[in-house]
């Protein structure tokens, strides 16, 4: 079977002086999945590999670096999905951990599926994963953003994504992945802080299966990014697997989702990747910018930003 990896680093209005960084975070990820992959290692595997590096990278909004609620702490979502059991791990509003996407990986096995706060970072603790202090995943770019936005007396939730959309104030650098290994298996898997001054204990789309990411190993996966609320609404991954289903290629169903997001709600902006079965891409955005990275035996490795 044809191994290949898809990474995506967000969908916002990333500034000019960010791209080399969000692009270089992209290709670094690309590498380590696709290590695994090449390596003769399982799809979620490679998902999780790559997730960590770009939660570890504080140019992106996930783990170290990622944006604060309004409350002025991290709290961090992340989902892993196989798509050749239909298997989920989801976890949402950790804040003592470097690395959500390893617990959401450690929730998949079960008993539950979908875990949130205390309680997922006591599942965490009893797993043995390495707990953090919430102040080790701020950095002083959110820190001084936090400043901005809490004299600004914004809006918390989506209404910031809208605004910051607007104003490039603030990141929507969600990072993402889907693998296919060389088994045919393929999982997809999506890490997140959130939007910049959230309310505590908001939750987007990123760990919600079916809006911020869905795997089938019969026809794909898709993972999408951008403003959560809106994402959710339309069931945004679902609504590009079952694109998939009916038949189109993976290109026009990327292109088609986000139309549809884009129509569905207004101001609805954000990025989506795609993989099927056969190894083809398909990436679409309607923000200014997606970071993203791809490799497959049928392409070389292609990044942009
Ligand atoms: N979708 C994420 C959220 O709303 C943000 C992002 O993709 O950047 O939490």
């Amino acid at each position: 079977m044809p191994i290949a990896l898809i990474i995506h680093g967000g969908a916002w209005n990333i500034p000019d002086e960010q791209v080399d960084a969000h692009v270089a975070g992209c290709r670094a990820a690309l590498a380590q999945g696709w290590g695994v992959l090449a390596a003769g290692g399982s799809a979620i595997d490679a998902c999780e590999a790559a997730v960590r590096l770009l939660e570890d990278d504080p140019t992106f909004d996930a783990g170290t670096g990622s944006v604060l609620t309004s409350a002025g702490v991290v709290e961090l979502d992340a989902a892993i999905m196989d798509g050749s059991t239909l298997h989920y791990g989801a976890v949402a509003n950790v804040r003592c951990l470097r690395n959500p996407i390893t617990l959401a990986r450690h929730v998949l096995v079960g008993p539950a599926t979908f875990l949130a706060g205390e309680g997922a970072e006591q599942f965490a603790a009893a797993q043995g994963l390495p707990l953090c202090a919430n102040s080790d995943l701020i950095v002083p770019r959110e820190r001084l953003l936090w400043e901005h936005w809490k004299a600004s007396q914004a809006t918390p939730e989506g209404e910031s994504h809208h605004k910051s959309e607007a104003q490039a104030v603030g990141g929507h650098d969600t990072v993402g992945a889907i693998a296919l290994d060389q088994t045919g298996r393929l999982a997809v898997a999506n890490s997140t802080g959130g939007t910049p001054f959230k309310h505590p204990g908001r939750i987007g789309d990123t760990p919600l299966i079916g809006c911020g990411l869905y795997a089938d190993g019969r026809v794909g996966g898709a993972v999408c990014t951008g403003w959560g609320e809106a994402i959710t609404r339309v069931a945004l991954a679902r609504r590009a697997v079952e694109l998939l289903e009916r038949g189109l290629p993976p290109q026009s169903a990327a292109e088609i989702a986000i139309r549809t997001l884009g129509r569905a709600v207004p101001g609805g902006n954000g990025g989506c990747i795609i993989l099927n079965p056969q190894g083809r891409i398909g990436l679409a955005w309607n923000t200014r910018r997606m970071a993203y990275a791809y490799q497959s035996e049928r392409t070389e490795a292609v990044w942009g930003c």
